[in-house]
């Protein structure tokens, strides 16, 4: 993940653990899994894109094994697991949570290869898992810290940043005004979005599979001419997309401690 200007991390972050409850397609491109558990009734839910590290089983593992790993060491602590229990690692956002039942939804974008084979050993779970699977998450806050002061909100993202562009639109105050530029691999990914009138949104429809995600966005920011200097920028999704979106907004008159830009992945 490439630096971020600035984020709000939990002092101490915790390991919650919980199990599948259910899978469903949000959409072709989007698998939604929703898992469950008491503990997760304690979750310290910050709204907006917060996000953490998914622990899950690998194809190849027996069973789920994850010592009780938490705090800002936990990376040491998990490389000691040895390597054939140590489940996959990777980061994904919260998308939905229901406090009372001890309920989070997780989207996880559907990539696939150059040959078609679905991809990445996260998506790939997400596909195939069953209800009762257990796995765990380790909070890590949230990324997107808009200062009180913004005149206007430039959001940019791929696929993989629209979880968390969703809970930042439904967290943001009423009066909040800026601008989505949200790009999806098809048409068929466009969702509702709930939000501040003031914030307009403009999908930004890929259509090609060969295409790497977030050229288009970063077409479309680079089209767009009203960067009021006041405003906060926030760039996340693929990393070439994450860091000329921030020097394009740079470049706009947007100073760099009013951007947030994060490299959610990499193109190989
Ligand atoms: C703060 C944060 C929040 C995130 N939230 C989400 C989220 O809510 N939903 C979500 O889907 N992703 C999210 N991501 C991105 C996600 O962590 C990466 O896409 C991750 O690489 C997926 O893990 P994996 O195990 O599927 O693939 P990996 O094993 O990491 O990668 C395998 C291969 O797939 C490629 N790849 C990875 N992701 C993509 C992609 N999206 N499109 C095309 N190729 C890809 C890699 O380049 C690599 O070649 C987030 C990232 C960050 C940093």
């Amino acid at each position: 993940m490439a630096r971020t200007t600035t984020r709000i991390v939990p002092s101490n972050p915790q390991l919650f653990r919980a199990e599948v409850v259910r899978t469903f397609p949000v959409s072709p491109n989007m698998q939604r899994v929703t898992i469950a558990h008491e503990g997760l009734t304690a979750f310290p839910w910050l709204g907006f894109d917060q996000w953490f590290r998914l622990f899950v089983r690998k194809p190849h593992q027996d069973a789920f094994t994850l010592p009780d790993i938490s705090g800002k060491k936990w990376w040491k602590e998990f490389l000691e697991i040895p390597e054939d229990v140590r489940p996959h690692c990777a980061n994904y956002t919260v998308a939905d949570y229901r406090g009372d039942a001890g309920e989070m939804d997780i989207d996880f974008v559907i990539h696939c290869a150059a040959d078609g084979s679905l991809e990445g050993a996260a998506a790939q779970w997400a596909c195939s898992v069953q209800p009762g699977e257990q796995m765990a998450l380790l909070d890590q806050g949230r990324i997107f810290d808009r200062p009180d002061d913004a005149a206007q909100v430039i959001i940019v993202a791929d696929e993989t940043g629209l979880p968390g562009v969703a809970g930042i639109l439904r967290s943001l105050p009423d009066d909040a005004v800026g601008r989505v530029i949200q790009e999806i691999p098809a048409a068929v990914d466009q969702r509702e979005l709930a939000g501040p009138s003031g914030m307009q949104i403009s999908w930004i429809v890929r259509d090609d599979a060969t295409m790497v995600a977030g050229v288009k966005a970063l077409e479309a920011l680079k089209s767009h001419a009203d960067v009021h200097p006041m405003a906060y920028g926030f760039v996340v999704g693929e990393s070439t997309l994450a860091t000329e979106g921030r020097r394009h907004l740079h470049k706009m008159g947007v100073p760099k401690e009013r951007i947030t830009f994060s490299g959610f992945w990499k193109h190989d």
